[in-house]
């Protein structure tokens, strides 16, 4: 069994599609896209797969709380867990008001502790699991006008390293895979000038594709990287260094 946060569209969708091809029965999380949410599992089930949709708002810790509870009437176990689920709120610092700051960090770090404190609940008793948390460039080397974001995706990764360290000898790996830029909805909704500056600093010379990103996150999810835990891994056609 797997859950993919926010698997609705864009990056966490291609991820949902790579692990059911993989084999896995995947949980289509999401939070206000459910028409979005069907097409992921339309898309998995043509190619032979086998999903579940269940809705919740990963910054709300009731909501975590009851869709891990269905996760543990209906199928027992969680093996992987991909904390995907985020937003932006770009601004700079001197005009974000403390509610957008809040928002991300609530979506984007909130969430990852909610679902990834539910699920090592799961996986320790199963003595095995595997979780990647999705991060990005930013939270590695920061972005201007996305403080909150790269706020964000830092704590992600630090948390992640110290959830790895603290659950490793029950055989739970935790890795983070950080993209750089991604046409999705998120990157290319009223931004794209924007977006079209940074191809400079990419020595590929191209943005990324979701499922590129897919591919490093099913292959750290899997047993394949069976020994490879609290691992950052850059998707970023060579943007960092
Ligand atoms: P996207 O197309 O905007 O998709 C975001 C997904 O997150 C949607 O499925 C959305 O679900 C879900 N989501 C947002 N808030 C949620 C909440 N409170 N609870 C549950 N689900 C929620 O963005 P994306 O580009 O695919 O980004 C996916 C991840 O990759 C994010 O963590 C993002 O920070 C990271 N990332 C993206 C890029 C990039 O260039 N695109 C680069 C680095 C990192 P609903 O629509 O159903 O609400």
């Amino acid at each position: 069994m797997s859950l993919v946060t926010g698997a609705s569209q864009g990056i966490g969708r291609a991820i949902a599609i790579d692990l059911a091809q993989n084999g896995a029965h995947v949980i289509v999380n999401y939070n206000k896209s459910l028409k979005e949410a069907e097409i992921t599992e339309e898309l998995i089930k043509n190619n032979g797969g086998k999903s579940t949709i269940i809705k919740a708002d990963v910054s709300d810790e009731n909501e975590v709380m009851e869709m891990f509870k269905r996760i543990k009437k209906n199928f027992k176990r969680l093996d992987i867990l991909v904390n995907n689920a985020g937003i932006i709120k770009d601004g700079y610092l001197m005009m974000m008001s403390g509610k957008s700051f809040n928002q991300v960090m609530n979506v984007n770090m909130g969430g990852c502790f909610h679902c990834t404190q539910a699920a090592l609940r799961l996986m320790c008793s199963q003595k095995k699991g595997s979780i990647v948390n999705i991060a990005s460039t930013s939270g590695l080397v920061g972005q201007e006008g996305q403080t909150n974001y790269s706020a964000s995706k830092g704590a992600i990764i630090s948390f992640s390293k110290a959830v790895a360290k603290e659950y490793a000898k029950y055989n739970i790996r935790v890795n983070v895979v950080a993209p750089g830029f991604v046409k999705t909805n998120m990157t290319t909704a009223n931004k794209t000038v924007l977006l079209e500056k940074y191809i400079d600093n990419i020595p590929m010379e191209r943005f990324g594709e979701s499922e590129e990103v897919a591919n490093a996150v099913s292959f750290l999810a899997s047993d394949k990287a069976s020994y490879i835990t609290s691992k950052v891994l850059t998707v970023d056609g060579g943007m960092t260094v």
